[in-house]
């Protein structure tokens, strides 16, 4: 069976800043075609749950409390590649608009609510490693 790596929060594990979970509908359907591998960055990064929510900004992960979180970021991105690659995953399905996860739309930096272009820190060092990304909308893509 092939491998997927997927945002834990996707399949109902309470991991968000808010302690909650954004559980997918479709993932029971991804369930029976892949091997998911569930990762939550900012947790494996050292963050705690619940956690102030953060934004990128000027090449830097910041909280809502103005603390620089950057390094936590990277280390669960980091984390994140390394099982990407022992897993050999095929893919991996990131939650939309996070500031980790977010595969096409992440929140500007300015705790608005105000969305623009652009990838997670987690999801852009997949990318970069030739590492497919799809968002939650995507995941009919990949049935
Ligand atoms: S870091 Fe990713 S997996 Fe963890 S709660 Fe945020 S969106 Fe979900």
């Amino acid at each position: 069976m092939e491998k997927l790596l997927i945002s834990a929060c996707l399949v109902g594990e309470n991991c968000r800043y808010d302690g909650k979970n954004c559980f997918s509908p479709l993932i029971e359907k991804l369930k029976a075609k892949y091997e998911l591998i569930l990762i939550c960055p900012e947790y494996m990064g050292g963050l705690p749950i619940p956690r102030a929510p953060s934004e990128r900004r000027e090449g830097m992960v910041v909280s809502s409390k103005g603390v620089d979180v950057s390094v936590e970021y990277e280390i669960g991105a980091k984390l994140a590649l390394f099982l990407a690659r022992e897993n050999n995953v095929v893919g991996a399905v990131l939650k939309e608009k996070s500031p980790s996860c977010g595969t096409h739309y992440i929140y500007d930096g300015t705790f608005s609510h105000v969305l623009i272009e652009g990838m997670g820190v987690t999801a852009e060092l997949l990318h970069q490693h030739h590492i497919p990304v799809y968002s939650e909308d995507q995941i009919e893509e990949l049935l």
